[in-house]
């Protein structure tokens, strides 16, 4: 009789012994390092799963919008960066207003940690914020009209790009001209039309503009032309006017080099302070401009 009542109280105390091990674990859980390992012993074979690495997230797909009539839709594509300190003003400025917005940039200008950094930064702020291709070299520097006679060199100046800076979606821009490849269209110069076929057939689309905020250039830093009042009635006009390549939708291009110095960029955002008071207004990236071509 004494036996069994002995290997009861141990069995007891031995139970005891483990729960009060079992809640020291789970009260130290949280912050040990080891919490995961101890609380394998104690949980179904299912918490094993929680040392596997969650899936990577699933990739963007390009979602073009539908146009609601009442609304005004604004594409902001900004090009040649990056071009600190313009580069990162612009940035800047459109998170102040919580604005979306596309970049344009060009591999060659992408060199140093400064630059590689705000690269980096646009393209990880989808999709608040887009990275697009606007070529390698510029049109080898400039060079449009040997660049676009040359398109069998000109294309692959695009496929180096979009490896370089690690561009998501094969949108382009072309360097000095504008012309549009999406779904079911290829339209451009005679200048033009050959890279833009290459392009089109190597999946790219090609994004033109509707209206530009023009700069000047004098000792070495670059300016806007227009007021903000006059630019932000420029883009009002062409939606009244129904001057724009495809309708309630308005591509607008400016430079980010134009916004380095602070009064222009105060510039930048009182422009888009004004434009914002509209309800009508929404902005969006150019990866969901009508027509876009599906990633692939
Ligand atoms: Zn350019």
């Amino acid at each position: 009789m004494r036996y069994p009542g002995g290997w009861r109280f141990k069995a007891v105390a031995f139970s005891f012994l483990m729960a009060t091990v079992a809640i020291n674990c789970n009260n130290t859980g949280s912050a040990g390092k080891n919490s995961g390992a101890d609380s394998v012993a104690v949980l179904p074979p299912a918490a094993d799963s929680a040392a596997v690495p969650p899936p990577p997230p699933p990739k963007p797909v390009i979602t073009p919008i539908v146009i609601d009539s009442n609304k005004r839709y604004i594409f902001i594509t900004f090009d040649d960066g990056p071009q600190p300190p313009g580069t990162g003003n612009c940035l800047n400025t459109f998170k102040s207003l919580g604005i979306k917005a596309t970049f344009f940039m060009v591999a060659n200008h992408a060199d140093g940690k400064e630059r590689r950094e705000l690269v980096d930064a646009i393209r990880n702020s989808y999709p608040q914020y887009l990275l697009a291709n606007h070529s390698k070299s510029h049109a080898f520097g400039d060079h449009y009209q040997y660049f676009y006679h040359n398109p069998e060199k000109a294309a692959p100046d695009f496929f180096e790009a979009q490896q370089k800076l690690d561009i998501m979606f094969k949108i382009a821009r072309l360097p000095g001209n504008s012309a549009w490849v999406r779904q079911g269209e290829v339209k451009g110069s005679a200048l033009v039309k050959p890279v833009c076929l290459l392009l089109d057939s190597a999946g790219y689309n090609v994004i033109g503009w509707d209206e530009e905020w023009g700069f000047k250039t004098h000792d070495g830093y670059s300016y806007p032309v227009e007021s903000a009042e006059r630019m932000a009635r420029m883009i009002n006009n062409d939606f009244e006017q129904h001057h724009t390549h495809t309708r309630n939708t308005l591509v607008w291009l400016a430079h980010d080099r134009m916004f380095g110095r602070q009064n222009f960029k105060d510039s930048l955002y009182k422009c888009l302070s004004i434009l914002k008071k509209d309800p009508r207004y929404v902005f969006e990236t150019i990866d969901h401009y009508p027509g876009i071509k599906p990633n692939n």
